[in-house]
């Protein structure tokens, strides 16, 4: 089944496609208020300190929570850790945890072909934010049939919403309407384009360390701004690693964080790509005598 006829089969009502809409201009629009008010002087410290404590603790929940440990299975959790990352990753105001799952390991099981939903070989703005306006299908009975059994994720699914409501009503009750706007609105605006920047900049710019038969890169920037994600070229060549930065150097603040719930003892069986198999895969490698 191509890409056409699955956007036929798993058609998006008129009312999710305006709210996706809505999700992605609101935020840009808040964005531009943002800059006007810095200009006259009317942002605080406490508005910057929202939007941090915001987009740091929900972008966790997207990476830690929805990436690595639900899709990817990197680690595990206790119930109680679990379920706070997951509630992040709802608060993050992206999708549910079955619709993001869903989609992001179809793109790992056709990484810039023809199927994959968000490659740059159709463009760069197709892969940043163009693939889904119409409406992206997710098609979870195919890539995240596993998810269907899990009473915790399938809470979220129906609870999706009502966390997504609470990041703007957190914020909100913090600081009034300018801690809404910091961080509820602009705080979404970095937290969606910069996942957006992951499948579109780090499958066009960057360094390619390992042989992966597609497009991803390491991008320095984006392994800073996205927690450890740019380093993507290394996540598509072990995708199961708990750990994105394979160097000391190789910053994945998201990496950092399940080694320290490791140590708290909160998480466990924590996945890690060997030293010598890392080295025997990197490009460049000589092959064994
Ligand atoms: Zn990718
Ligand atoms: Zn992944």
């Amino acid at each position: 089944m191509d890409t056409s006829e699955r956007r036929e089969r798993h058609a998006v009502g008129p009312l999710e496609r305006a709210a996706t809409l809505l999700g992605v201009l609101l935020p840009i629009l808040a964005v531009a208020a943002g800059a006007v008010l810095t200009w006259e002087n009317l942002t605080t410290g406490r508005d910057i300190a929202i939007f941090a404590g915001m987009y740091v603790a929900t972008s966790l929940g997207l990476t830690v929570g929805f990436h690595r440990m639900l899709t990817h299975r990197s680690f595990q959790a206790r119930p109680a850790v679990r379920f706070v990352l997951l509630a992040l990753g709802c608060m993050a105001g992206m999708a549910d945890p079955v619709r993001w799952a869903a989609i992001h390991i179809e793109h790992h099981a056709h990484s810039d072909d023809d199927a994959d939903p968000h490659s740059p070989v159709r463009g760069f703005f197709h892969a940043h934010m163009g693939w889904f306006l119409p409406g992206y299908p997710d098609d979870p009975d195919t890539y995240a049939p596993r998810l269907r059994d899990d009473r915790m994720v399938r809470f979220f699914q129906r609870t999706f919403w009502y966390w997504a409501a609470l990041s703007f009503a957190v914020p909100f009750a913090l600081g009034g309407w300018t801690g809404l706007l910091w961080g509820g609105w602009i705080r979404l605006f970095f937290t969606l384009h910069v996942t957006f920047a992951v499948n579109s900049i780090c499958h066009t710019f960057g360094r390619a360390e390992f042989a992966t038969g597609d497009r991803s890169r390491n991008n320095w920037p984006m392994g800073v701004l996205a927690f450890g994600e740019g380093w993507h070229n290394n996540h598509h060549a072990f995708p199961s690693s708990a750990m994105h930065g394979l160097y000391w150097w190789q910053v994945d603040l998201s990496g950092y964080v399940i080694l320290g719930l490791e140590r708290l003892r909160l998480v466990s069986h924590v996945r890690r790509v060997p030293p010598e198999l890392r080295a025997r895969r990197r490009l460049g490698a000589k092959a064994p005598p």
